[in-house]
């Protein structure tokens, strides 16, 4: 039965979590030529663009946070689904052990990593049957970060700085709108987002998630829609949002509107926001060898042009070069716009980390030290270990904890992606600490940051939620909220509230 179909999925699998498809790539060089060069959003997009190509280069996950694997299939009449779910099943197993896939899947009562990717609801898997002989199968790997900036609106409602949004298409572009904005930076601007009008709460998000399936560079067939989308993608980028909610001229790459059927009583606006690392693919298999016969989004007779044309990422001069343990002194010289170096010792630290040293001494000495917000993916090497990926996570979920840990534990610099909250600016001021912005979804970037990993603690709460010890080498990193209460993020999101207002 379809003796090519295991190896068929999982070059899938591998294809979409390294190698961009060329319409994301077509709108990142656009993205790249319209920022002036020298500001923080052409620095960011200048490592996205490296990471791009190591990461295709190399066959290696473009960003750490794999997501969550999300099939739409359409198969034929009589095609044995069970079968294919197992062996979708295997492929996503087997691309978890290369280190192609993070282990993603936790359980949600007891907190337990599955290791492998499968467990109740993951991945995802959604058949249809259609009356043709071939098998399409679509694969869409969407990451956390921008999952959680997904927003549903009950229309009609009032939204901050836009007024009221009503039940018509106007009211449409105002949600909108208002997702993008909510969103800043903390879904690695700049995204991509799929909408669905209509609908009930739970067929709604489908849809919108959905039209992440088509093209940046497709026109929708209804022409109320495509004026729409078109209008959106008129304005959105006068936001200013841009790269990493760092400020600049591109906030959204496309802009995609479904509608379905809904109650008379409901009127749903579901926005689900996808990041840059807009990472999904198609095959074609044959019906009866499941061997691929086709690719969707990409042409393999076409390698796709390498996204950086010159040097990368170059030092200016003007980077502040600190290794860890770092004094109070080193990080009060700094101030939001610093580009910094970091070597030395870092240790990573996510939701389970934190958690625990709100009520736990720490297994490793932080005091001075540099906790990075990230999730890597990590093969067992031998005797060590060996970093994939290792791109920073979104770092507002620690901001229940994150200013009682600096206190605690005397941590010197945090880590991350997306800003922070006023509760860990202040204890940044009080403690003589400082947060910094690495560049989401550049995790092939950082990992060849990582010289060493010479240990992990807390490895029972999982690969992505472990305490990794990372001895790292000029790691770049921009401060973003300084000791003297300065913060980049608080200013981008208060002048892209202004500029939303004007949007009304
Ligand atoms: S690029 Fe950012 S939002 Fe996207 S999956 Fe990676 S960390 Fe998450």
């Amino acid at each position: 039965m379809l003796p090519n179909f295991f190896d068929s999925v999982l070059e899938l699998i591998i294809r979409t979590s390294t190698d961009l498809a060329p319409d994301v790539r077509a709108a990142m060089k656009v993205a790249m030529t319209v920022e002036p060069a020298g500001t923080q959003a052409a620095q960011a997009l200048t490592i996205i663009a490296e990471n791009i190509d190591q990461a295709a280069a190399d066959e290696g996950a473009i960003c750490q946070d794999t997501g969550m694997p999300t099939f739409e299939i359409m198969a034929p009449i009589g095609a044995n689904q069970a079968w294919m779910t197992g062996r979708i099943h295997e492929a996503i197993a087997e691309a978890t052990r290369r280190g192609k896939l993070r282990p993603n899947s936790v359980d949600s009562i007891t907190g337990k990593n599955s290791g492998n990717n499968l467990g109740p609801g993951t991945p995802v898997i959604h058949f249809e049957q259609w009356e043709r002989p071939e098998i399409e199968i679509r694969l869409l790997l969407k990451g956390g970060g921008c999952e959680n900036t997904n927003i549903q609106y009950a229309v009609p409602c009032e939204l901050p700085h836009l007024g009221r949004a009503d039940r018509n298409l106007d009211g449409v572009r105002k949600c909108i709108l208002h997702a993008v904005w909510q969103a800043q930076g903390k879904g690695c601007s700049p995204g991509a987002i799929g909408v669905c009008i209509g609908g009930d709460r739970a067929s709604g998000y489908l849809h919108a998630k959905r039209q992440l399936f088509r093209t940046l560079d497709d026109v929708n067939p209804d022409p109320a829609l495509a004026r729409l989308e078109a209008e959106v993608m008129g304005t959105v980028n006068d936001l200013g949002i841009g790269t990493m909610g760092f400020g600049g001229r591109t906030t959204l790459i496309g802009c995609k509107v479904g509608a379905l059927n809904r109650l008379p009583a409901c009127y749903f606006v579901s926005v689900a926001y996808d990041c840059w690392c807009f990472r999904r693919v198609g095959v074609v298999l044959d019906k009866t060898t499941g061997a691929i016969t086709g690719w969707l989004y990409r042409d393999p007779s076409h390698p796709a042009l390498p996204m950086i044309d010159q040097a990368g990422f170059t030092r200016t001069g003007r980077e502040v070069v600190l290794t860890s343990p770092i004094t109070e002194a080193e990080i009060r010289a700094l101030k939001v716009g610093d580009v910094v170096l970091l070597n030395g010792r870092m240790y990573t630290g996510r939701d389970s980390v934190h958690a625990y040293l709100m009520k736990h001494d720490a297994p490793v000495e932080l005091n001075g030290g540099v906790l990075y917000h990230c999730g890597p993916v990590v093969l067992k090497d031998g005797d060590g270990w060996k970093m994939m990926a290792a791109g920073p996570t979104t770092s507002i979920r620690e901001e229940p904890y994150q200013g009682d840990v600096i206190r605690k534990f005397g941590i010197r610099a945090v880590i991350g992606k997306g800003g922070m909250g006023a509760k860990t600016l202040q204890a940044l001021q009080d403690a003589g600490a400082v947060y910094l912005s690495a560049i989401g979804g550049a995790a092939q970037f950082y990992a060849r940051c990582v010289k060493k990993v010479p240990g992990v603690s807390l490895l029972e709460f999982g690969v992505p939620e472990a305490l990794w010890h990372l001895d790292v080498a000029d790691f770049p990193v921009i401060v973003t909220m300084d000791s003297h209460g300065n913060s980049l993020h608080k200013e981008i999101e208060t002048e892209s509230a202004k500029r939303l207002a004007v949007m009304d």
